[in-house]
């Protein structure tokens, strides 16, 4: 609003101070593209004005308005000294065009963030132009079939990954040209040893793998997995979306991952839920270093340069060299954070496991596989449904009537009337405490009233299935 107002202040000054009438008539405007009609938009008072947003914005919902447990998302609390810096006119009014002398302290800090996403992951080098997650992982399936390619190996043509896996896995791999395979999970909500040998073959380029996975639980066999992958000569994919449970505990280079990447909007301070920017940084080991995207950030000297000498690069997955604010937020966040960044991955996992033993005790919600969990945890509404006819979705709709933001639902797939909540490190014992209260209580409350919520929204429950199919994504003039 005020960079708004500051920026049109010249105009409204010249503007008459009663009713506005909008000339529809331009002379460079052909008679096609020219209105019929003067625009229907309200003539009103500032006040007016003023108070319709402050209402729209007060019908928001963010994590500055209570916990937002949204499993798999990590929506913690970012801090504000982040967006400060990031946006300091030092960092925002500089051009990609210009010189790289004249912007040595950005490529700087890229340098010593690289460094600094070495030391946490155990990978030896890293690319800053993926804008998010899923285009990281399309950045890593481009290395691998770069690195098979290299080496001659153009038969690997299958990406496998469990049916924990986020949906953008699968999409990732086929869309750089990989067959699919899919594979179960196992009573413990593990990958199936088993089943990974009979897919393993000399047809395999990779496997993608989450650890903790999706139910929150950690992959402990990883080790022998490592073993089985790499025996069949195909690479090991670390998806990172997870990484907030083991940050400064263990790192997914020391488990034999071969590339991986992080999101910066999840783990690393940088807002999310509204639709970006991000960043999906993809880190490697040196054996795949030469494939990654140009420019590498390099120091000569006392100088920083951007490399494009790389004959092997796979070239570019977008301009430039990435979401650069996001990359100055995570690096604001990790000199904050500096040694104490291993307490993110201890508090984010109490607070899952208190909140997961607590909504366990109360007998309404069930806690499928293997009891102890990471940083989230998947329970199923099933009993509620068969005793009381309540989905996951009414719970979620019902927590709306509470003021408070619904888990992930019906994620990973292979729990039934799954909720799936990441309480995150920055939640207190109270307002944890109020969520499990209000889960409770939603589960003794009248079905009826639970079935038809959300009551007390602007919005009314919609028809989801209408919603997909037939969505209406632009303003219809009545
Ligand atoms: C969020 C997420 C992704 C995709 O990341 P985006 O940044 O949303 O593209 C991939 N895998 C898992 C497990 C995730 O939670």
């Amino acid at each position: 609003m005020y960079r708004f107002a500051r920026f049109d202040e010249p105009l409204l000054n010249k503007l008459p101070q009663k009713k506005v009438e909008i000339d529809v008539y331009h002379p460079s405007i052909p008679d096609k593209l020219r209105r019929k009609r003067p625009p229907n938009i309200p003539n009103l008072e500032e006040q007016q004005v003023v108070r319709h947003f402050f209402r729209l914005s007060q019908m928001n919902y963010g994590i500055e308005n209570g916990m937002y447990p949204l499993g798999s998302c990590t929506m913690k609390y970012n801090p504000k000294i982040c967006e400060d810096i990031a946006s300091w006119r030092e960092f925002t009014d500089i051009h990609p065009y210009q010189d790289e002398s004249t912007f040595q302290g950005t490529l700087e800090m890229l340098y010593e963030l690289e460094a600094m996403l070495k030391e946490i992951t155990g990978m030896d080098a890293f690319s800053f132009q993926p804008a998010a997650g899923a285009h990281g992982e399309f950045l890593g399936m481009l290395l691998v079939r770069a690195y098979h390619e290299f080496n001659g190996d153009t038969d690997r043509k299958e990406v496998i990954i469990p049916d924990t896996a986020h949906g953008t896995n699968p999409a990732s791999a086929k869309m750089a040209g990989f067959d699919v395979i899919e594979i179960p999970s196992n009573n413990e909500g593990t990958v199936d040893l088993e089943a990974l040998r009979k897919v393993l073959s000399d047809k395999t380029a990779a496997l993608m793998l989450t650890n903790p996975n999706t139910l929150g639980i950690f992959e402990s066999d990883i080790l022998e997995i490592e073993k089985m992958v790499h025996d069949a000569g195909a690479l090991l994919y670390y998806d990172g979306a997870n990484l907030n449970a083991i940050l400064g505990k263990a790192r997914p280079g020391d488990m034999g991952f071969d590339i991986v990447h992080l999101n910066f909007h999840k783990t690393f301070a940088t807002p999310h839920g509204g639709g970006g920017p991000g960043a999906g940084p993809v880190g490697v080991k040196e054996s795949l270093e030469k494939f990654l995207p140009v420019p590498r950030i390099k120091k000569d000297g006392k100088r920083y340069v951007l490399d494009y000498d790389k004959p092997y690069s796979i070239g570019k997955i977008r301009d430039f060299y990435g979401n650069i604010e996001v990359c100055i937020k995570a690096y604001v966040y990790l000199l904050m954070m500096g040694k104490s960044l291993k307490e993110v991955a201890e508090i984010s996992v109490l607070n899952s496991n208190y909140m997961k033993e607590k909504l366990k005790k109360s007998g309404f919600y069930e806690l499928p596989y293997k009891d102890l969990r990471k940083h989230e945890f998947v329970v199923s509404c099933e009993k509620l449904l068969r005793e009381k006819g309540i989905r996951a979705l009414d719970v979620a709709k019902r927590l709306l009537d509470y003021g408070m933001h619904p888990p992930t639902i019906y994620f990973p797939l292979i729990v039934k009337e799954a909720l799936m909540i990441e309480p995150t490190e920055t939640e207190t014992k109270e307002d944890i405490d109020a969520y499990v209260d209000a889960l409770i209580s939603i589960a003794k409350e009248d079905p009826e009233v639970v079935r038809s919520a959300p009551s007390k929204t602007p919005v009314k429950r919609v028809d989801e299935a209408s919603a997909a199919k037939n969505p209406v994504l632009t303003w219809k003039d009545i």
